[in-house]
Protein backbone atom coordinates (compact mmCIF):
# COMPACT_ATOMS: atom_id res chain seq x y z
CA UNK A 1 0.00 0.00 0.00
CA UNK A 2 1.58 3.55 -1.43
CA UNK A 3 0.06 7.24 -1.12
CA UNK A 4 -1.44 6.74 -4.13
CA UNK A 5 -3.76 3.52 -2.58
CA UNK A 6 -4.44 5.78 -0.11
CA UNK A 7 -5.30 8.93 -2.43
CA UNK A 8 -8.02 6.68 -4.63
CA UNK A 9 -9.43 5.56 -1.22
CA UNK A 10 -9.64 8.74 -0.29
CA UNK A 11 -11.18 10.78 -3.88
CA UNK A 12 -11.79 8.16 -5.99
CA UNK A 13 -13.42 9.61 -8.84
CA UNK A 14 -11.64 13.45 -9.04
CA UNK A 15 -9.73 14.75 -12.37
CA UNK A 16 -6.59 14.96 -12.81
CA UNK A 17 -4.95 18.19 -12.03
CA UNK A 18 -3.74 18.29 -15.32
CA UNK A 19 -7.23 18.31 -16.80
CA UNK A 20 -7.46 21.94 -14.63
CA UNK A 21 -4.20 23.15 -15.60
CA UNK A 22 -5.01 23.02 -19.16
CA UNK A 23 -8.44 24.20 -18.57
CA UNK A 24 -7.40 27.36 -16.69
CA UNK A 25 -4.78 28.39 -19.01
CA UNK A 26 -1.62 31.08 -17.82
CA UNK A 27 -3.71 34.19 -19.03
CA UNK A 28 -2.85 35.97 -22.05
CA UNK A 29 -1.91 39.59 -20.73
CA UNK A 30 0.72 41.80 -21.74
CA UNK A 31 3.61 42.32 -19.81
CA UNK A 32 3.11 44.18 -16.47
CA UNK A 33 -0.55 43.22 -16.47
CA UNK A 34 -1.60 43.09 -12.74
CA UNK A 35 -4.18 40.29 -11.58
CA UNK A 36 -5.94 41.46 -8.47
CA UNK A 37 -9.41 40.12 -6.71
CA UNK A 38 -11.38 41.07 -4.54
CA UNK A 39 -12.45 37.74 -2.57
CA UNK A 40 -14.77 38.19 0.61
CA UNK A 41 -16.34 35.83 2.56
CA UNK A 42 -20.50 36.66 2.66
CA UNK A 43 -20.89 36.53 5.75
CA UNK A 44 -22.43 39.93 6.62
CA UNK A 45 -22.93 43.39 5.40
CA UNK A 46 -20.10 45.02 3.30
CA UNK A 47 -17.60 47.35 5.03
CA UNK A 48 -16.07 50.08 3.95
CA UNK A 49 -12.55 47.99 4.33
CA UNK A 50 -13.75 45.63 1.97
CA UNK A 51 -15.16 48.55 -0.32
CA UNK A 52 -10.82 50.00 0.28
CA UNK A 53 -9.68 46.88 -0.82
CA UNK A 54 -11.82 46.35 -3.97
CA UNK A 55 -10.89 49.77 -4.65
CA UNK A 56 -7.13 49.52 -4.50
CA UNK A 57 -7.18 46.11 -6.32
CA UNK A 58 -9.37 47.49 -9.02
CA UNK A 59 -7.46 50.40 -9.48
CA UNK A 60 -4.17 48.35 -9.77
CA UNK A 61 -5.40 46.08 -12.00
CA UNK A 62 -6.98 48.97 -14.31
CA UNK A 63 -4.20 51.00 -14.52
CA UNK A 64 -1.95 48.17 -15.63
CA UNK A 65 -4.11 46.98 -17.94
CA UNK A 66 -4.86 43.94 -16.03
CA UNK A 67 -7.99 42.10 -14.88
CA UNK A 68 -9.90 42.67 -11.51
CA UNK A 69 -12.32 39.78 -10.43
CA UNK A 70 -14.19 39.17 -7.87
CA UNK A 71 -14.36 35.62 -6.12
CA UNK A 72 -16.79 34.80 -3.53
CA UNK A 73 -15.31 32.82 -0.63
CA UNK A 74 -18.02 30.44 0.47
CA UNK A 75 -17.09 27.49 2.12
CA UNK A 76 -17.59 28.26 5.62
CA UNK A 77 -21.35 27.86 4.79
CA UNK A 78 -22.54 27.98 8.82
CA UNK A 79 -21.57 31.67 8.61
CA UNK A 80 -23.30 32.31 5.17
CA UNK A 81 -26.06 34.98 5.73
CA UNK A 82 -29.36 35.38 3.33
CA UNK A 83 -28.50 37.68 0.37
CA UNK A 84 -24.59 37.66 1.21
CA UNK A 85 -23.39 37.26 -2.37
CA UNK A 86 -26.38 39.78 -3.45
CA UNK A 87 -24.93 42.63 -1.14
CA UNK A 88 -21.11 42.34 -2.49
CA UNK A 89 -22.38 42.37 -5.81
CA UNK A 90 -24.73 45.41 -5.42
CA UNK A 91 -22.54 47.53 -3.00
CA UNK A 92 -19.08 47.05 -6.13
CA UNK A 93 -21.79 48.08 -8.47
CA UNK A 94 -23.10 51.25 -6.23
CA UNK A 95 -19.47 51.87 -5.73
CA UNK A 96 -18.78 51.45 -9.78
CA UNK A 97 -16.58 49.11 -8.84
CA UNK A 98 -18.15 45.75 -10.58
CA UNK A 99 -15.15 43.32 -11.71
CA UNK A 100 -14.01 42.39 -15.31
CA UNK A 101 -14.70 38.84 -14.09
CA UNK A 102 -16.77 36.69 -11.27
CA UNK A 103 -20.24 37.13 -9.81
CA UNK A 104 -22.67 39.39 -11.32
CA UNK A 105 -25.24 38.03 -9.30
CA UNK A 106 -26.65 35.76 -6.75
CA UNK A 107 -26.07 33.07 -9.54
CA UNK A 108 -24.21 34.21 -12.82
CA UNK A 109 -20.81 34.71 -13.52
CA UNK A 110 -18.73 35.74 -16.14
CA UNK A 111 -14.87 35.13 -16.81
CA UNK A 112 -13.12 32.21 -17.99
CA UNK A 113 -11.43 31.38 -14.69
CA UNK A 114 -14.42 30.03 -12.71
CA UNK A 115 -16.17 29.19 -10.76
CA UNK A 116 -15.86 32.01 -9.00
CA UNK A 117 -17.75 30.62 -6.12
CA UNK A 118 -15.84 28.67 -4.10
CA UNK A 119 -18.46 26.28 -3.00
CA UNK A 120 -18.64 25.38 -6.85
CA UNK A 121 -15.01 23.98 -6.73
CA UNK A 122 -14.83 21.12 -4.35
CA UNK A 123 -13.89 18.50 -6.78
CA UNK A 124 -11.18 21.49 -7.76
CA UNK A 125 -9.95 20.95 -4.53
CA UNK A 126 -10.20 17.75 -4.09
CA UNK A 127 -8.06 16.59 -7.16
CA UNK A 128 -5.28 19.37 -5.68
CA UNK A 129 -5.54 17.38 -2.13
CA UNK A 130 -5.33 14.20 -3.75
CA UNK A 131 -2.14 15.28 -5.53
CA UNK A 132 -0.93 16.12 -2.24
CA UNK A 133 -1.93 12.57 -0.54
CA UNK A 134 -0.75 11.18 -3.53
CA UNK A 135 2.76 13.06 -3.37
CA UNK A 136 2.76 12.42 0.26
CA UNK A 137 2.12 15.45 2.08
CA UNK A 138 -1.45 15.15 2.79
CA UNK A 139 -3.09 13.15 5.32
CA UNK A 140 -6.37 11.56 6.84
CA UNK A 141 -6.37 12.82 10.66
CA UNK A 142 -9.09 11.25 12.56
CA UNK A 143 -9.28 13.06 15.68
CA UNK A 144 -12.22 14.10 17.55
CA UNK A 145 -12.71 17.95 18.56
CA UNK A 146 -12.76 16.51 21.91
CA UNK A 147 -8.95 15.37 21.26
CA UNK A 148 -8.06 17.87 20.11
CA UNK A 149 -9.29 19.88 22.54
CA UNK A 150 -7.59 17.68 25.47
CA UNK A 151 -4.28 18.06 23.32
CA UNK A 152 -4.58 21.83 23.52
CA UNK A 153 -5.26 21.51 27.57
CA UNK A 154 -2.04 19.79 28.11
CA UNK A 155 -0.23 21.85 24.98
CA UNK A 156 -0.93 25.08 27.33
CA UNK A 157 -0.60 23.20 30.53
CA UNK A 158 3.41 23.06 29.20
CA UNK A 159 3.47 26.37 27.44
CA UNK A 160 4.04 24.95 24.65
CA UNK A 161 2.87 26.05 21.28
CA UNK A 162 -0.88 25.09 20.55
CA UNK A 163 -1.43 23.67 17.19
CA UNK A 164 -1.17 19.82 15.41
CA UNK A 165 2.70 20.02 14.54
CA UNK A 166 5.66 17.68 15.08
CA UNK A 167 5.27 15.15 18.02
CA UNK A 168 1.35 16.13 18.49
CA UNK A 169 0.20 15.72 14.59
CA UNK A 170 -1.04 12.17 15.93
CA UNK A 171 -2.37 11.26 12.29
CA UNK A 172 0.75 11.64 10.49
CA UNK A 173 2.22 8.70 12.03
CA UNK A 174 -0.99 6.24 11.70
CA UNK A 175 0.38 3.88 9.18
CA UNK A 176 -1.42 4.20 4.95
CA UNK A 177 -2.88 0.69 5.70
CA UNK A 178 -4.36 1.24 9.06
CA UNK A 179 -5.52 4.91 7.71
CA UNK A 180 -6.95 3.04 4.40
CA UNK A 181 -8.75 1.02 6.58
CA UNK A 182 -10.29 3.65 9.12
CA UNK A 183 -11.88 5.14 6.07
CA UNK A 184 -13.40 1.99 4.67
CA UNK A 185 -14.87 1.50 8.13
CA UNK A 186 -16.45 4.90 7.89
CA UNK A 187 -14.64 6.44 10.39
CA UNK A 188 -14.75 10.26 9.89
CA UNK A 189 -11.96 11.83 9.01
CA UNK A 190 -10.71 15.53 7.10
CA UNK A 191 -7.52 16.10 5.53
CA UNK A 192 -4.31 17.80 6.97
CA UNK A 193 -0.95 19.15 4.93
CA UNK A 194 2.18 17.45 6.16
CA UNK A 195 4.34 20.35 7.00
CA UNK A 196 8.27 19.69 6.42
CA UNK A 197 8.37 23.40 7.93
CA UNK A 198 11.11 23.91 10.62
CA UNK A 199 10.21 26.68 13.06
CA UNK A 200 13.97 26.97 13.73
CA UNK A 201 14.52 28.42 10.50
CA UNK A 202 13.25 32.20 9.01
CA UNK A 203 11.75 32.45 5.82
CA UNK A 204 12.70 36.16 4.31
CA UNK A 205 9.41 37.56 2.70
CA UNK A 206 9.11 40.61 0.85
CA UNK A 207 5.72 42.42 1.05
CA UNK A 208 4.53 45.08 -1.50
CA UNK A 209 2.84 47.26 1.40
CA UNK A 210 4.52 46.04 4.71
CA UNK A 211 8.11 45.65 2.82
CA UNK A 212 10.33 42.98 4.46
CA UNK A 213 9.36 41.07 7.19
CA UNK A 214 10.97 37.66 8.19
CA UNK A 215 8.69 34.92 9.86
CA UNK A 216 9.63 31.63 11.32
CA UNK A 217 9.15 28.54 8.80
CA UNK A 218 5.38 26.96 9.21
CA UNK A 219 5.33 23.87 10.92
CA UNK A 220 1.77 23.36 11.82
CA UNK A 221 -0.20 20.63 9.55
CA UNK A 222 -3.41 22.48 9.25
CA UNK A 223 -6.51 20.84 7.67
CA UNK A 224 -6.89 21.31 3.77
CA UNK A 225 -10.26 19.71 3.43
CA UNK A 226 -13.11 19.75 6.12
CA UNK A 227 -15.32 17.14 7.02
CA UNK A 228 -17.96 18.36 5.06
CA UNK A 229 -15.44 18.09 1.81
CA UNK A 230 -15.12 21.66 0.96
CA UNK A 231 -11.36 23.31 1.65
CA UNK A 232 -10.06 25.83 4.38
CA UNK A 233 -9.16 29.57 3.42
CA UNK A 234 -5.90 28.60 3.31
CA UNK A 235 -6.10 26.04 0.55
CA UNK A 236 -8.58 27.42 -1.25
CA UNK A 237 -6.25 30.60 -1.12
CA UNK A 238 -3.35 28.59 -2.70
CA UNK A 239 -5.69 26.51 -5.18
CA UNK A 240 -8.26 29.39 -6.21
CA UNK A 241 -5.36 31.94 -6.70
CA UNK A 242 -3.09 29.93 -9.18
CA UNK A 243 -5.85 29.02 -11.51
CA UNK A 244 -7.16 32.16 -11.53
CA UNK A 245 -3.75 33.66 -12.38
CA UNK A 246 -4.27 36.28 -9.80
CA UNK A 247 -0.72 38.20 -10.00
CA UNK A 248 -1.06 40.37 -6.67
CA UNK A 249 -2.49 39.15 -3.68
CA UNK A 250 -4.10 42.56 -1.91
CA UNK A 251 -5.54 41.82 1.24
CA UNK A 252 -6.24 42.72 5.24
CA UNK A 253 -3.12 42.55 7.37
CA UNK A 254 -5.08 40.11 9.37
CA UNK A 255 -3.61 37.38 6.88
CA UNK A 256 -0.10 38.85 6.99
CA UNK A 257 1.39 36.36 9.32
CA UNK A 258 -0.37 33.60 7.32
CA UNK A 259 2.16 34.23 4.47
CA UNK A 260 4.58 31.11 6.11
CA UNK A 261 2.06 28.74 5.35
CA UNK A 262 0.76 30.17 1.98
CA UNK A 263 3.98 30.29 0.33
CA UNK A 264 4.79 26.80 1.80
CA UNK A 265 1.53 25.86 0.04
CA UNK A 266 2.18 27.22 -3.44
CA UNK A 267 4.88 25.76 -3.25
CA UNK A 268 4.33 21.83 -2.18
CA UNK A 269 1.83 22.28 -5.04
CA UNK A 270 4.51 23.53 -7.64
CA UNK A 271 2.78 26.53 -8.15
CA UNK A 272 4.38 30.10 -8.65
CA UNK A 273 3.85 32.57 -5.40
CA UNK A 274 2.06 35.66 -6.72
CA UNK A 275 2.94 38.66 -4.79
CA UNK A 276 1.34 39.80 -1.35
CA UNK A 277 0.10 43.21 -0.76
CA UNK A 278 -1.45 43.29 2.80
CA UNK A 279 -3.65 46.61 3.27
CA UNK A 280 -3.44 48.18 6.76
CA UNK A 281 -7.45 48.47 8.19
CA UNK A 282 -8.65 52.09 8.41
CA UNK A 283 -8.35 53.46 11.84
CA UNK A 284 -10.86 55.48 14.09
CA UNK A 285 -9.75 57.58 16.29
CA UNK A 286 -11.84 57.44 20.18
CA UNK A 287 -10.76 59.10 23.22
CA UNK A 288 -7.35 59.94 21.39
CA UNK A 289 -6.77 56.35 20.84
CA UNK A 290 -6.52 55.13 17.24
CA UNK A 291 -8.94 51.72 16.90
CA UNK A 292 -10.31 49.74 13.63
CA UNK A 293 -13.42 50.94 12.44
CA UNK A 294 -15.94 48.33 13.91
CA UNK A 295 -18.84 47.14 12.41
CA UNK A 296 -20.63 46.70 15.86
CA UNK A 297 -20.30 50.43 17.42
CA UNK A 298 -19.49 52.37 13.82
CA UNK A 299 -22.35 53.11 11.42
CA UNK A 300 -20.29 54.36 8.79
CA UNK A 301 -18.14 51.12 8.49
CA UNK A 302 -20.96 49.74 6.68
CA UNK A 303 -21.15 50.38 2.78
CA UNK A 304 -24.52 51.50 3.27
CA UNK A 305 -24.49 54.16 5.29
CA UNK A 306 -22.91 56.44 3.01
CA UNK A 307 -25.76 55.18 0.13
CA UNK A 308 -28.38 55.96 2.81
CA UNK A 309 -26.72 59.66 3.34
CA UNK A 310 -26.71 60.27 -0.12
CA UNK A 311 -23.13 60.88 -0.18
CA UNK A 312 -22.06 60.74 -4.29
CA UNK A 313 -20.40 57.08 -4.97
CA UNK A 314 -17.63 59.21 -6.79
CA UNK A 315 -16.75 60.91 -3.33
CA UNK A 316 -15.87 57.51 -1.56
CA UNK A 317 -14.05 56.43 -3.97
CA UNK A 318 -11.97 59.67 -4.25
CA UNK A 319 -11.86 59.31 -0.35
CA UNK A 320 -10.43 55.98 -0.46
CA UNK A 321 -7.96 56.85 -2.83
CA UNK A 322 -6.72 59.34 -1.10
CA UNK A 323 -6.37 57.70 2.36
CA UNK A 324 -4.36 54.75 0.23
CA UNK A 325 -1.97 57.02 -1.17
CA UNK A 326 -1.01 60.20 0.63
CA UNK A 327 0.25 61.69 -2.37
CA UNK A 328 -3.11 61.75 -4.14
CA UNK A 329 -4.28 64.77 -2.43
CA UNK A 330 -1.43 66.80 -3.73
CA UNK A 331 -2.15 65.21 -7.53
CA UNK A 332 -5.52 66.40 -7.02
CA UNK A 333 -4.42 69.97 -6.46
CA UNK A 334 -2.54 70.25 -9.21
CA UNK A 335 -5.07 68.57 -11.49
CA UNK A 336 -8.45 69.66 -10.21
CA UNK A 337 -10.54 68.28 -13.05
CA UNK A 338 -8.82 64.77 -13.79
CA UNK A 339 -10.61 61.99 -13.63
CA UNK A 340 -9.05 60.14 -10.40
CA UNK A 341 -8.90 57.18 -12.88
CA UNK A 342 -6.64 59.03 -14.27
CA UNK A 343 -3.97 58.76 -10.52
CA UNK A 344 -1.42 56.69 -10.65
CA UNK A 345 -1.73 54.44 -7.23
CA UNK A 346 1.25 52.84 -5.78
CA UNK A 347 0.88 49.50 -3.51
CA UNK A 348 4.45 50.35 -2.04
CA UNK A 349 3.37 53.84 -1.21
CA UNK A 350 0.39 52.79 1.46
CA UNK A 351 0.91 53.13 4.90
CA UNK A 352 2.03 50.23 7.04
CA UNK A 353 -0.10 51.03 9.83
CA UNK A 354 -3.67 51.97 9.15
CA UNK A 355 -4.91 55.39 7.89
CA UNK A 356 -7.70 57.41 9.82
CA UNK A 357 -10.63 57.76 8.62
CA UNK A 358 -12.17 61.50 8.46
CA UNK A 359 -15.53 62.34 7.95
CA UNK A 360 -14.93 65.99 7.91
CA UNK A 361 -12.32 65.08 4.42
CA UNK A 362 -14.58 62.78 3.22
CA UNK A 363 -17.53 65.39 3.11
CA UNK A 364 -15.16 68.00 1.72
CA UNK A 365 -14.04 65.67 -1.43
CA UNK A 366 -17.99 65.29 -1.47
CA UNK A 367 -18.60 68.52 -2.07
CA UNK A 368 -15.43 69.55 -4.72
CA UNK A 369 -17.28 66.49 -6.20
CA UNK A 370 -20.73 67.83 -6.16
CA UNK A 371 -20.24 71.27 -6.76
CA UNK A 372 -18.57 70.30 -9.85
CA UNK A 373 -21.47 68.61 -11.54
CA UNK A 374 -24.29 70.21 -14.16
CA UNK A 375 -27.76 71.50 -12.63
CA UNK A 376 -28.94 68.51 -14.54
CA UNK A 377 -26.54 66.38 -12.76
CA UNK A 378 -27.66 67.05 -9.48
CA UNK A 379 -31.62 66.90 -10.30
CA UNK A 380 -30.95 63.27 -11.58
CA UNK A 381 -28.80 62.02 -9.43
CA UNK A 382 -30.45 63.38 -6.49
CA UNK A 383 -34.14 62.50 -7.61
CA UNK A 384 -32.41 59.13 -8.25
CA UNK A 385 -31.32 58.88 -3.77
CA UNK A 386 -34.80 60.63 -3.08
CA UNK A 387 -36.47 58.03 -5.32
CA UNK A 388 -35.39 55.48 -2.12
CA UNK A 389 -34.56 57.65 1.05
CA UNK A 390 -36.62 60.65 0.63
CA UNK A 391 -40.18 61.24 -0.29
CA UNK A 392 -40.26 64.91 0.56
CA UNK A 393 -37.07 65.55 -1.86
CA UNK A 394 -38.44 64.18 -4.56
CA UNK A 395 -41.29 65.83 -4.70
CA UNK A 396 -39.85 69.13 -4.29
CA UNK A 397 -37.87 68.46 -7.01
CA UNK A 398 -40.04 67.00 -9.41
CA UNK A 399 -42.77 69.67 -8.65
CA UNK A 400 -41.84 71.95 -11.39
CA UNK A 401 -38.52 70.69 -12.62
CA UNK A 402 -37.70 73.45 -15.11
CA UNK A 403 -37.92 75.39 -11.78
CA UNK A 404 -35.98 73.20 -9.52
CA UNK A 405 -33.12 72.99 -12.23
CA UNK A 406 -32.84 77.22 -11.94
CA UNK A 407 -32.51 76.39 -8.52
CA UNK A 408 -29.76 74.10 -8.47
CA UNK A 409 -27.99 75.78 -11.09
CA UNK A 410 -27.75 78.87 -8.39
CA UNK A 411 -23.49 79.11 -8.58
CA UNK A 412 -22.92 76.44 -10.63
CA UNK A 413 -21.10 76.37 -13.88
CA UNK A 414 -18.67 79.28 -13.01
CA UNK A 415 -15.28 79.61 -11.89
CA UNK A 416 -16.09 79.35 -8.14
CA UNK A 417 -19.21 77.30 -7.89
CA UNK A 418 -20.95 76.53 -4.74
CA UNK A 419 -19.63 74.18 -2.43
CA UNK A 420 -21.81 73.72 0.31
CA UNK A 421 -23.72 70.23 -0.95
CA UNK A 422 -21.98 67.40 0.28
CA UNK A 423 -24.80 64.96 0.69
CA UNK A 424 -28.44 64.25 -0.96
CA UNK A 425 -29.31 64.51 2.20
CA UNK A 426 -28.81 68.02 3.03
CA UNK A 427 -29.86 69.26 -0.67
CA UNK A 428 -33.43 70.17 0.66
CA UNK A 429 -32.43 72.13 3.64
CA UNK A 430 -29.96 73.83 1.15
CA UNK A 431 -32.83 74.40 -1.45
CA UNK A 432 -36.29 74.32 0.46
CA UNK A 433 -36.70 78.39 0.79
CA UNK A 434 -36.34 78.55 -2.89
CA UNK A 435 -39.51 77.40 -3.40
CA UNK A 436 -42.47 79.72 -2.88
CA UNK A 437 -44.74 77.36 -1.93
CA UNK A 438 -42.81 76.14 1.47
CA UNK A 439 -40.95 79.59 2.60
CA UNK A 440 -44.90 80.98 2.47
CA UNK A 441 -46.03 77.44 4.30
CA UNK A 442 -44.47 78.85 7.80
CA UNK A 443 -44.06 82.14 9.42
CA UNK A 444 -40.25 82.84 8.97
CA UNK A 445 -37.92 83.79 12.18
CA UNK A 446 -35.68 86.56 10.99
CA UNK A 447 -32.56 86.41 12.55
CA UNK A 448 -31.45 89.93 11.98
CA UNK A 449 -27.82 90.63 12.92
CA UNK A 450 -26.11 93.35 13.00
CA UNK A 451 -28.88 96.05 11.94
CA UNK A 452 -31.59 94.97 13.94
CA UNK A 453 -33.85 97.84 14.70
CA UNK A 454 -37.19 97.56 13.07
CA UNK A 455 -38.21 100.86 11.76
CA UNK A 456 -35.31 101.09 9.85
CA UNK A 457 -35.17 96.96 8.83
CA UNK A 458 -38.63 98.38 7.40
CA UNK A 459 -37.61 101.77 5.86
CA UNK A 460 -34.84 100.09 3.98
CA UNK A 461 -36.75 97.26 2.66
CA UNK A 462 -38.79 99.61 1.77
CA UNK A 463 -36.59 101.85 0.14
CA UNK A 464 -35.00 98.98 -1.69
CA UNK A 465 -38.32 98.10 -3.46
CA UNK A 466 -39.83 101.17 -4.12
CA UNK A 467 -36.23 103.18 -5.38
CA UNK A 468 -33.86 100.39 -6.20
CA UNK A 469 -34.80 96.73 -6.87
CA UNK A 470 -35.44 96.27 -11.19
CA UNK A 471 -35.30 91.75 -11.57
CA UNK A 472 -34.02 93.24 -15.28
CA UNK A 473 -30.42 94.57 -13.53
CA UNK A 474 -27.46 93.16 -14.53
CA UNK A 475 -25.22 92.05 -11.67
CA UNK A 476 -22.46 94.88 -11.71
CA UNK A 477 -25.62 97.64 -11.72
CA UNK A 478 -27.72 95.38 -8.89
CA UNK A 479 -24.62 95.64 -6.66
CA UNK A 480 -24.70 99.53 -7.33
CA UNK A 481 -27.87 99.73 -6.29
CA UNK A 482 -27.46 98.25 -2.93
CA UNK A 483 -24.85 100.62 -2.27
CA UNK A 484 -26.92 103.33 -3.19
CA UNK A 485 -29.05 102.29 -1.00
CA UNK A 486 -26.56 101.83 1.70
CA UNK A 487 -25.27 105.33 1.08
CA UNK A 488 -29.06 106.63 1.80
CA UNK A 489 -29.30 105.27 5.36
CA UNK A 490 -25.48 106.17 6.51
CA UNK A 491 -23.58 102.90 5.53
CA UNK A 492 -20.57 102.94 3.58
CA UNK A 493 -20.81 101.54 0.12
CA UNK A 494 -17.37 99.91 0.25
CA UNK A 495 -16.51 97.50 3.40
CA UNK A 496 -13.02 99.23 2.62
CA UNK A 497 -14.32 102.62 3.10
CA UNK A 498 -16.15 101.63 6.33
CA UNK A 499 -12.90 100.16 7.41
CA UNK A 500 -10.52 103.72 7.28
CA UNK A 501 -13.19 105.78 8.48
CA UNK A 502 -15.49 103.55 11.18
CA UNK A 503 -17.02 107.01 12.74
CA UNK A 504 -18.67 108.41 9.70
CA UNK A 505 -20.59 105.43 9.10
CA UNK A 506 -23.48 103.41 10.80
CA UNK A 507 -21.89 100.56 9.25
CA UNK A 508 -21.38 99.30 5.23
CA UNK A 509 -23.18 97.42 2.44
CA UNK A 510 -23.00 94.22 4.00
CA UNK A 511 -24.87 94.97 6.65
CA UNK A 512 -27.41 96.52 4.34
CA UNK A 513 -26.97 93.34 1.86
CA UNK A 514 -27.61 91.27 4.56
CA UNK A 515 -30.92 92.41 5.85
CA UNK A 516 -31.94 92.01 2.27
CA UNK A 517 -31.40 88.79 2.12
CA UNK A 518 -33.28 87.75 5.12
CA UNK A 519 -36.06 88.85 4.67
CA UNK A 520 -35.76 87.60 1.27
CA UNK A 521 -34.63 84.12 2.61
CA UNK A 522 -34.92 83.91 6.29
CA UNK A 523 -31.41 83.09 6.16
CA UNK A 524 -28.31 84.83 7.00
CA UNK A 525 -26.35 82.43 4.63
CA UNK A 526 -27.12 81.90 1.32
CA UNK A 527 -25.39 81.24 -2.09
CA UNK A 528 -25.45 84.99 -4.54
CA UNK A 529 -27.96 86.82 -3.61
CA UNK A 530 -28.02 87.92 -7.11
CA UNK A 531 -28.90 84.98 -8.55
CA UNK A 532 -31.03 84.11 -6.10
CA UNK A 533 -33.34 86.99 -7.17
CA UNK A 534 -33.15 86.08 -10.67
CA UNK A 535 -34.15 82.41 -10.01
CA UNK A 536 -37.39 83.98 -7.61
CA UNK A 537 -38.56 86.34 -10.41
CA UNK A 538 -39.95 89.91 -9.55
CA UNK A 539 -43.46 88.36 -7.85
CA UNK A 540 -41.75 86.51 -5.42
CA UNK A 541 -38.96 88.99 -4.42
CA UNK A 542 -41.42 91.64 -3.61
CA UNK A 543 -43.44 89.27 -2.25
CA UNK A 544 -41.42 88.16 0.03
CA UNK A 545 -40.00 91.49 0.97
CA UNK A 546 -43.25 92.67 1.59
CA UNK A 547 -44.01 89.87 4.12
CA UNK A 548 -40.90 90.11 6.18
CA UNK A 549 -41.74 93.91 6.49
CA UNK A 550 -45.66 92.94 7.59
N1 LIG B 1 -12.30 35.61 2.41
C1 LIG B 1 -11.16 36.23 2.98
C2 LIG B 1 -11.62 37.35 3.87
O1 LIG B 1 -12.74 37.79 3.70
C3 LIG B 1 -10.32 36.79 1.87
C4 LIG B 1 -8.93 37.12 2.18
C5 LIG B 1 -8.22 37.31 0.86
O2 LIG B 1 -8.48 38.33 0.21
O3 LIG B 1 -7.47 36.42 0.47
O4 LIG B 1 -10.91 37.77 4.75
Amino acid sequence: MDYKDLANVIFPNVKNISYYEEKYPVRNLKEGAVVTRYAPSPTGFMHIGGLYQAVIAKKIANQTGGVFFLRIEDTDQKREIENGVLDIVNSLKEFCMSPDEGMIDEENEIGDYGPYKQSLRKEIYQAYAKYLIEKGLAYPCFCKAETLEEMRQKQEAAKERTGYYGVWSRCRHIPINEAIEKIKNGEEYILRFKSLGNPEKKIKHHDVIKGNVDFPENDQDIVIIKSDGLPTYHFAHAVDDHLMGTTHVIRGDEWLSSVPLHLQLFQELGFKAPKYAHIAPIMKEEDGAKRKLSKRKDPEAAVSFYLEAGIPEEAVDEYLLNIANSNFEQWRKQNPDVDMKEFDLQLNKMSVSGALFDMVKLLDISKRIISKYSAKEVYDKAIAWAEIHDENLKKLLQRDTEYSLKVLGIERGNEKPRKDIAKWSDLEYNIVYLFDEEFFKEKQEYEFQKINDKDEIKKIVESYISKYFNINDDKETWFNKMKDLSEEFGYAREVKEYKQNPENYKGHVGDISTVIRICLTGRANTPDMYEIMKVLGKESVVKRLQEAIK
